[in-house]
């Protein structure tokens, strides 16, 4: 029986987490979940999986939750602190973090310095602090096991292999719901048109990033933290179907792909139970019907943000959480439709442009370079 903490328990990834672990109750059990504001979704969890705290980083203010929640015996706690708290709890065996944007960074940490095995859906802790985040894993012997499809697909693609035989990593991208659209139109987009993604089903900030493809991006970054490869052999290649997960090329030529229908419960249920696999009933591949499967270079003139994650890469230091945080901050403009979707990208590069660089980056400056990036998008915003 495993123990686990979901945070972000009422998002896309924490409801299917929670589907993954009732489907199997003997393996897994609910120690502690947290939400970020969704308190009503988080209570109906709480009542059915019985854990032994809560939280809630920004409860609404409006509505009493102390007492329903002492009634089910559970502890409730509130504040952003709480989430990295319940993260190192000592009597968990996984560590789910589902939290949104590079909020969720203090709390991998604090699980990893525990020595936990976190199953990492924020991409955004290893896009801003990748090098510090994977020193403390090795250091105190935590382990790092990905959520994000592309990276499931790679980590089962290397089981048994040796790390310094990969030759290229492959991440697959579906292109989202403007990779036939031409760049000249990308100023009229909607948000309802970027909300509408081809083939998965996820949260806001996320389908934002998958439609710029600065999603790509950042797992680009990602990869090269997790698998330690070097940034020229990480290749991004557009893949409509988004049956291919994403493939590992070794030295000699030979190549290794993992593919499924697409549904984010399989790379969970992966992370919860590595390396063992269990069977389910998710939707099942049936090569009967002779899906195609096609394959192109990305465009990355029409889809700025890719190459800006690339070029952040390429630069280090703090300049990937500039790039992830200008990002959070354009997206969530965008979202409240206060600027157009081409500018997303605009802003990005100009905080890159403008930015001083730390190559040799401890947590503050990397928490400096976040604040100094959302200060300056929030003003050419508000400008
Ligand atoms: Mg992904």
């Amino acid at each position: 029986m495993k123990r686990l903490v979901i945070l972000g328990s009422t998002g896309s990834i924490g409801t299917n987490c929670l589907n993954v672990v009732e489907a199997h109750p003997d393996e897994f059990e609910i120690g502690y979940l947290a939400t970020h504001s969704n308190v009503d979704l988080l209570y109906q969890q709480a009542q059915r999986f019985r854990p032994r705290v809560v939280a809630a980083v920004q409860p609404p203010q409006e509505r009493d939750w102390v007492t329903p929640f002492t009634k089910l015996g559970i502890e409730y706690l509130t504040g952003a602190a709480a989430l990295a708290e319940i993260a190192a709890a000592p009597d968990v065996d996984v560590v789910v973090n589902a939290v949104v944007g590079a909020a969720g960074l203090p709390a991998t940490l604090r699980a990893l310095r525990q020595g936990h095995t976190v199953a990492l859906a924020n991409k955004e802790t290893l896009v801003v602090a990748g090098e510090l985040v994977t020193a403390e894993a090795v250091k105190n012997d935590g382990l790092l096991i990905p959520i994000d499809s592309e990276h499931s697909a790679l980590w089962q693609c290397l089981v048994g292999e040796a790390r310094h035989r990969i030759e290229t990593l492959i991440l697959t991208a579906s292109g989202g719901p403007f990779r036939q659209r031409p760049k000249e139109e990308f100023a009229k987009i909607t948000v309802a048109e970027a909300l509408n993604h081809p083939n998965w089903t996820m949260g806001r900030k996320i389908t934002i990033d998958s439609a710029t493809l600065m999603n790509k991006g950042l797992e680009v970054i990602e990869a090269h933290w997790l698998f330690a490869v070097p940034v020229d052999r990480l290749r991004v290649l557009i893949h409509p179907q988004s049956i291919i997960h994403s493939m590992v090329e070794f030295v000699d030529g030979s190549i290794k792909a993992q593919l499924g229908v697409p549904d984010m419960r399989l790379p969970i249920q992966y992370a919860l139970t590595y390396p063992d696999r269990l069977p389910n009933q998710f939707p099942r591949m049936d090569f009967a019907f002779s899906r195609r499967l096609d394959f192109y270079e990305p465009d990355f003139e029409k889809f700025v943000c890719l190459r800006l994650a690339y070029e952040a890469l390429r630069e280090g230091g703090t300049a990937p959480a500039v790039l992830n945080a200008a990002n959070e901050e354009a997206v969530q403009a965008f979202l409240r439709e206060a600027i157009r979707f081409d500018q997303i990208p605009h802003l990005v590069d100009r905080a890159l442009q403008q930015h001083q660089n730390h190559r040799q980056a401890d947590f503050d400056d990397v928490l400096a370079a976040d604040r100094w990036a959302r200060g300056f998008v929030r003003q050419r915003i508000t400008n």
